[in-house]
């Protein structure tokens, strides 16, 4: 005689967490370790979008509209890598970002020190 056994089958209802990670190839040093975060403001229509590598310590800031997904703020990145006119490498060595917050900036400032310029 078979004692028919039963199981109970639990099923367990799995919350979709949709947690992909965004990640992106690098401008600087072309890996795929640039990570995007989005940040919404409260009470603002806009986010702040910090990308930063892992490899390499490249890292900028800037705001984005609060609708903005971290592959559009990539666009961005993009942009403000290839119009970054400093010296990128003296950035990441002091930690800082490129972008439009945090300190660092897009446009030149002048040195104290001579620095060497190299205009054609
Ligand atoms: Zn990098």
């Amino acid at each position: 005689m078979l004692l028919g056994r039963r199981k109970r089958k639990r099923q367990q209802l799995k919350k979709p967490v949709r947690k992909i990670p965004k990640i992106f190839v690098c401008p600087h040093c072309s890996k795929e370790s640039l990570r995007i975060v989005i940040r919404p403001k409260q009470g603002e229509d806009k986010a702040i979008a910090e990308a930063s590598c892992g490899e390499c310590g490249f890292c900028a800031r800037f705001y984005v509209p609060n609708i903005f997904e971290p592959v559009n703020a990539y666009g961005k990145v993009i942009d403000l890598y290839d119009s970054f006119e400093g010296d990128i490498e003296k950035e990441i060595a002091s930690n800082k970002c490129i972008g439009e917050l945090d300190g660092s900036r897009i446009e030149k400032e002048e040195e104290d020190e001579g620095a060497e310029e190299d205009e054609g």
